[in-house]
């Protein structure tokens, strides 16, 4: 270094330094990701729970091998974005486009199931976030199916607009909706708080002789941070989804019903893994547990 410093200088400048590591240090070793809540064994954070979720990027736009879960319902997802295939002898429901990029991926595993992508007539979704209903509109452009959506989710869908494209809404629905198609009836449930009309569907198949009740669940995570509004929202939510029937649980991220785990359990002959009342409330417990150690977090925050 070519400068003189005086014994004044360089001690302010060393100080100077060491209030900047101590403080980068502490930056650091803050921890944000908080808070942890350990449910059934298993401990989570917010971050774990994200990336759990999402995974890769190569997760989010790699197909997970189609395949029949109960009765008329197929997976046609990536790995971590769930796309859920309903088949009517009328046509197909679908729940979830996922990303604009994945469209293309989402018709080749119905293909592969040996039904036709034009057949879809109805397109639905669980909430207004990208991952799961950017790609509404080249879909509706690709089938022509009818796009609904809850009420209190369109404003939000109307703000995703792949490449400047509208995002189409031709219903409307409100709590309690149903949607029939070919035999097959789904009841839009309001379980809002992750989005203001996060949609829980619900429906009846038939399995082997057997009725099951079949829960496609919307996220329960909660934002960062939980206004007094979003926490009503929640409390309501969690005690809607516990009233559900359900022998069948689903979600919008295939980790939320531990999926990968239950399709390698798959074979001829055995029970069906994706029949599992015991676990149908697990997501929830997690994202209530979360949600209660958040508020307390955000309390002991206030002054
Ligand atoms: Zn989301």
């Amino acid at each position: 270094m070519g400068y003189r410093l005086s014994a004044l200088g360089s001690g302010l400048l060393a100080l100077g330094v060491g209030l900047v590591l101590s403080s980068s240090l502490l930056f650091a070793q803050q921890p944000t990701d908080v808070p942890a809540v350990t449910v059934r064994g298993q401990t989570y954070t917010p971050r774990s729970i994200l990336s759990r979720n999402m995974g890769t990027d190569e997760d989010q736009t790699t197909a997970f091998s189609p395949h029949k879960i109960v009765g008329n319902i197929y997976y046609v997802g990536t790995r971590t974005l769930s796309s859920f295939l309903v088949t009517t002898p009328a046509g197909h429901i679908l729940i979830n486009s996922t990303y604009e990029r994945n469209v293309r991926t989402i018709e080749k595993s119905v293909t592969q199931l040996g039904f036709k992508f034009s057949d879809i007539k109805i397109l639905l979704g669980t909430h207004a976030h990208g991952d799961h209903q950017e790609g509404d509109a080249l879909l509706k452009e690709l089938t022509g199916a009818q796009v609904m959506a809850m009420r209190e989710d369109v404003p939000a869908l109307e703000a995703i607009k792949p490449g400047g494209k509208a995002h189409p809404i031709d219903r409307m629905l409100r709590d309690g909706e149903e949607v029939t198609l070919g035999g097959t009836t789904l009841t839009a449930h309001l379980t809002a708080g992750h989005t203001r009309g996060c949609t829980t569907w619900t429906m009846k198949a038939q399995d082997g002789g057997t009725d099951l009740n079949v829960v496609f669940a919307c996220s329960y995570r909660s934002p960062p941070t939980v206004t007094p509004d979003i926490e009503a929202e929640f409390n309501r939510t969690f005690k809607v989804i516990r009233s559900l029937p359900c022998d069948v649980p689903l979600g919008d991220h295939p980790a939320q019903y531990n999926m990968t785990a239950k399709h390698a359990r798959l074979k001829p002959g055995a029970p069906n893994p994706f029949i599992d009342p015991a676990n149908c409330w697990v997501e929830a417990e997690i994202q209530e547990a979360m949600l209660r150690a958040q508020l307390k977090l955000q309390q002991g925050a206030k002054p």
